[in-house]
């Protein structure tokens, strides 16, 4: 049977190049790197660390700590490596970014069942291929993909809004409600009075940002200018004036209060994040503040003085795909089926995130080749991380957006469970468990 070819060596393409590899199936890994390098990658090694070098908790009453469990169980490749190469850095699996890089680049130069071709890919053929370039996929590769699924279906960059878990809101304070009633009411207001506002707007204003790397700044200078509006951090539109927000994403016209008929002199809107309504974003709530200050300004919200946060805000260069409207279930191209998506292109986030989807791409791309078999998220329990994460890249919601591991994509517990600490054991208990017995 003829190889099947896999573009880009990061930390998608290459733990799905070993896992094909140890199956036995013949690989044509591609990457573009070193003779043409993205704006943020600075070697020639496969897997490289772009920016921070942790993989996260190891605990596995975290969601990253418990995702790395699953996929350890799942029989990653890439873990292993970083667990050889780990440096001190508490509960946080941190490595030695060379060392990780160039031991992964050694495994996959010394596996005979793999081919290394150094070129860039900026064309798509017939053949089964997986196309894992990343955030930064080189232009020529964003056009081709573009051909096949429309400009409205992929993205360039990142702008996401504080995510918090419902159980952590005040809901004396926060009430449910659509404006003016229009359609069924899915959000839910955080009503500020006047002083609470201007508050809110100076602890904006004081805030301090995350610096742009040098990358970041050049990017954000040559992005279109009306792209960029849409997703103007919130800091940014606050420091354009006292009433900006005001009269933008903070308006309250139609927005009072069921209850009292209290009019509000602005309102944050929260818009679920999944269907058990235990995950909310705070709309319109962009921002590149510093995750201690977004917790530190965001608590100011009346209602969420308590708040959990599940993931923090950012802003950045980020390519990637409306997944669910262009991939079938296997994440295979609805376009194009010979066409298979992984990393951070298919909708997740993060080096961990990238490194599961790269296994999972693996399992459907077998398992079509060997059974002829259509693999679905169904293969991993809805209890698990990595098979929630399946799901988010292969279900339809409004404003898809890339996501990482995190608590608030599992179902909840059929008991009420009020220890923050307990609960997360036990979900955590009960993905393993569920795991186990489906492998
Ligand atoms: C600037 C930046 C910083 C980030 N920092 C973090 C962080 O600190 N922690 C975290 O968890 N996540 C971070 N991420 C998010 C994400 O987890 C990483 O980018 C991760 O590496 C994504 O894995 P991937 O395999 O999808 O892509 P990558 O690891 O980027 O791999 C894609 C590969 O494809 C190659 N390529 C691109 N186009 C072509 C082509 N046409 N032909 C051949 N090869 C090609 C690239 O050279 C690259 O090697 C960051 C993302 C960015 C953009």
């Amino acid at each position: 049977m003829k190889a099947i070819k896999i573009v880009g060596a990061g930390l998608a393409g290459s733990e799905a190049a070993l896992q094909l590899a140890a199956r036995g199936w013949q690989v044509d890994l591609y990457e573009m790197r070193p003779g043409k390098m993205t704006s943020a990658h600075e070697t020639g090694n496969f897997a490289e660390l772009v920016c921070s070098n942790s993989l996260k908790s190891i605990l596995p009453s975290t969601a990253s700590g418990l995702l790395k469990e699953e996929m350890k169980l799942l029989g990653c490749r890439l873990l292993p490596v970083a667990e050889k190469f780990r440096v001190p850095a508490g509960n946080a699996l941190a490595v030695n970014r060379e060392q990780f890089a160039a031991s992964v680049t050694r495994l996959i130069a010394e596996n005979p069942n793999i081919r290394i071709h150094r070129q860039e890919v900026s064309q798509l053929d017939d053949e089964l291929t997986i196309i894992a370039t990343g955030p930064l996929s080189s232009e020529n590769m964003t056009e081709e993909l573009l051909k096949l699924i429309g400009n409205e279906h992929l993205y360039f960059f990142d702008a996401i809004a504080p995510i918090v878990d419902a159980e952590s809101f005040d809901q004396k304070i926060i009430y449910r409600k659509t404006r003016y009633d229009k359609g069924e009411a899915d959000y839910l207001n955080c009503p500020f009075n006047k002083e609470q506002y201007y508050d809110f707007v100076e602890a904006l204003n004081l805030a301090s940002k995350h610096e742009a790397k040098e990358f970041e700044a050049k990017y954000f200078r040559n992005i279109d200018f009306n792209f960029y509006e849409n997703c103007t951090p919130i800091e940014e539109l606050s420091r354009r004036g006292k009433e900006t927000l005001r009269f933008g994403v903070m308006r309250p016209v139609g927005l009072e209060d069921p209850k009292t008929g209290n009019k509000p002199y602005a309102v944050i809107q929260l818009r679920a994040e999944n269907k058990a309504g235990t995950s909310f974003n705070l709309v319109g709530c962009q921002t590149m503040l510093k995750y201690g200050e977004q917790k530190r300004v965001f608590r100011k919200v009346p209602g969420l003085e308590k708040a959990e946060f599940q993931r923090y805000g950012s802003i950045h260069r980020n390519t990637y795909l409306n997944s669910p409207r262009i991939m079938n279930e296997d994440l295979s191209l609805k376009a194009k089926g010979n066409i298979f998506i992984a990393g951070q292109l298919s909708g997740v986030e993060g080096y961990v995130e990238s490194i599961l989807s790269g296994l999972l791409v693996a399992e459907v791309v077998s398992a079509r080749i060997e059974k002829d078999l259509v693999l679905s998220p169904d293969f991993l329990p809805e209890t698990t991380v990595s098979g929630q994460l399946w799901r988010h890249m292969v279900k339809e919601v409004e404003n898809f957006q890339p996501m990482n591991a995190n608590f608030g994509l599992l179902p909840e517990l059929e008991e009420k469970i009020k220890d923050k600490k307990k609960k997360k054991d036990l979900l955590a208990a009960r993905s393993i468990k569920d795991l186990h017995k489906k492998l």
